[in-house]
């Protein structure tokens, strides 16, 4: 299986942002519809696909809301439940088009979600499941890019890849720059060092001394992800 592929194992980052699709607040189904197709045809192809899914489309430490709460990690705690609702809603989608799937959550929620257990995550993605990693890192004061990070290492992925809704990293912001032009490859000392943003600097930090690549796509074109994962010259790769 995966003959043919340049990634067959990755860890899939995607942001709840992304969930709002067209609506200010919530989930878009249609969003939903379109990543749990495009996961589909990945594990057809043979890919082990593991998911980290973010929160911002319900609730942020580091916001308006968040900085109301009375401390930061309480405020982050409620930013760790919002990734688990957008958890169940990807396992939902996943699910019904065909795919088998765990979700697994850094905090104990054993009704809904497994904990998480390295050897048991791995031997998930072994049996072609669809892992979604929910509740960050299970600690206030991080981000779901770091736990991108985190568990890409810990399940032996070979890239993260980080779906977003631009076609990758840019010397200039491709939604206000007409100019702006997309790297292929970048190095990581680059990005460090210009400021781009790519993922926050604990999970950057985190993914170079693991030595994993990180690679930005657009998760919002249909069929880019398994184009990513056969090696086609899409996105930008961030390596060390
Ligand atoms: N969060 C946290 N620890 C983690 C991961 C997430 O405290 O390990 C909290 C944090 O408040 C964050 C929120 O969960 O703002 C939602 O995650 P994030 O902002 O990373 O989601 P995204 O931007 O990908 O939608």
């Amino acid at each position: 299986r995966g003959d043919g592929l340049r990634y067959r194992r990755v860890l899939l980052k995607l942001s709840g942002e992304a969930l709002l699709g067209d609506k200010s607040f919530g989930i878009d189904h249609g969003v939903l519809g379109q990543y749990a197709a495009d996961v589909k045809e990945a594990v057809d192809a043979g890919a082990e696909v593991a998911l980290v899914i973010g929160g911002g489309n319900i609730f942020r430490g580091v916001s308006p809301q968040g900085s109301k709460m009375s401390s930061r990690a309480h405020a982050d705690y409620m930013g760790m439940l919002a990734t688990m609702i957008n958890g169940m809603a990807l396992q939902d989608a996943l699910e019904g088009v065909g795919l088998d799937t765990r979700l697994v959550s850094a905090i104990d929620m054993n009704e809904i979600a497994e904990p998480f257990i390295r050897r048991r995550a791995i031997r998930h993605l072994e049996k072609g499941r669809v892992v979604v990693f929910g509740a960050g890192t299970g600690h206030p004061y991080f981000s779901t890019d770091t736990a991108a990070a985190l568990r890409a290492a810990e399940v032996d992925a070979q890239v993260i890849l980080k779906g977003t809704r631009v076609d990758g990293v840019f010397t200039a912001d491709p939604e206000t720059d007409a100019s702006a032009q997309r790297y292929e490859t970048i190095y990581g000392a680059e990005v460090i060092q210009r400021d781009l943003k790519v993922m926050d600097l604990t999970a950057v930090t985190l993914a170079k001394e693991s030595g994993l690549p990180i690679l930005v796509f657009n998760m919002n074109r249909p069929g880019t992800f398994a184009r990513v994962l056969r090696g086609e010259p899409v996105g930008t790769t961030v390596h060390w």
